[in-house]
């Protein structure tokens, strides 16, 4: 039989959950804190719980997939969470996260965090590439991996509960570079007669060829050797960086995306390490 999962919240990603689960055969008893979101659901074969508490009653398996982490406080206040498998989902920091398994400890709950690593429309499609982190405890996790991996692929990312929550917002920061790069460059051309969809397929094509550059950031922190073995060293890069400041003041554009990080770039060669690649930076940041 397939294990029957507890699911409280009902907003867009719960519900994507939920429905995954029923169409694989788990029972699946749902609560939300506005009933009316569970109608549709219930005719899929949910079961709809008029209380948080009930719904966690129903069984041993509770995922919780809530707006933050005080909506977890607020749900679920004042009910037993004894011998339950807690598996929260809700976005967090990993602080929030240490914090929450500390309480699930306390309220003699096993506790594992996720942080999800997809949109409502790749759950339940694999070839989406979605997945979730967890972290916490290995136990519940091997245990109920048959069950998580329905809706969307799992990742483990150890033991300390806050590090599913790391791996998660350190992933999305850089998305954030990322898209922060790709709103620089399109503003470069926005006032020319350059079709920004003929920009996007260079444009996407340039961030997937430079994307393998983390591996050897991340191998230079490792070994903390950061001189480059290519030819593109950090002094000829900050040589470059006026080039890239006149063209967006020649194209009325606010260098405000780039600057802070090419304020980073000086600061590392002004220490004297023109011969390395732009690992430094990362040293740089650290308070
Ligand atoms: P929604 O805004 O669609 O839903 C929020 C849910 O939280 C609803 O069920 C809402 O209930 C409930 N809720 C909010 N406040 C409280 C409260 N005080 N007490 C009880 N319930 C409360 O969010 P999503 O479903 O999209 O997201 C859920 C979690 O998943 C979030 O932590 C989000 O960061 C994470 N996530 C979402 C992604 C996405 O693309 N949507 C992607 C990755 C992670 P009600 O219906 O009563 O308002």
């Amino acid at each position: 039989a397939k294990t029957p999962v507890t699911l409280l919240g009902l907003g867009a990603m719960g519900t994507a959950l939920a429905r995954t689960w029923l169409a694989a055969g788990h029972p699946v008893t749902v609560w939300n804190r506005t009933p009316s979101r569970a109608t549709a659901l219930a005719a899929d074969g949910a079961s709809v719980a008029a209380t948080a508490a009930e719904a966690v009653a129903a069984n041993t398996l509770v995922v919780v997939c809530l707006l933050d982490d005080a909506s977890i406080d607020q749900a679920l206040a004042g009910t037993d969470l004894t011998g339950r498998d807690l598996v929260n989902l809700t976005t967090s920091t990993p602080e929030q996260a240490r914090a929450r398994a500390a309480w699930a400890h306390e309220r003699g709950a096993r506790y594992l965090d996720g942080g999800i690593m997809a949109v409502p429309p790749m759950i339940g499609v694999p070839q989406a590439g979605g997945y979730v982190f967890y972290s916490g405890s290995r136990e519940l996790f091997d245990r109920h991996r048959p069950t998580l991996a329905v809706p969307v692929d799992t990742r483990w990312v150890g033991e300390d509960p806050g590090h599913a929550a790391l791996h998660d917002v350190a992933l999305l920061s850089a998305m954030y570079g990322m898209f922060a790069g790709a709103a620089h460059a399109f503003a470069l051309i926005r006032k020319e007669d350059i079709d920004p969809t003929a920009l996007a397929p260079l444009l996407a094509d340039w961030l997937t060829a430079m994307a393998p550059a983390v591996h050897q950031t991340a191998d230079q922190l490792r070994t903390g050797d950061y001189t480059t073995n290519v030819v593109s060293n950090l002094a000829m890069q900050v040589a470059g960086t006026p080039t890239f400041l006149a063209t967006a003041e020649q194209q009325g554009v606010s260098p405000e995306l780039l600057t802070p990080y090419f304020d980073l770039m000086r600061r590392r060669l002004a220490e004297g390490n023109g011969n390395e690649d732009l690992t430094g930076v990362v040293d740089l940041l650290l308070r």
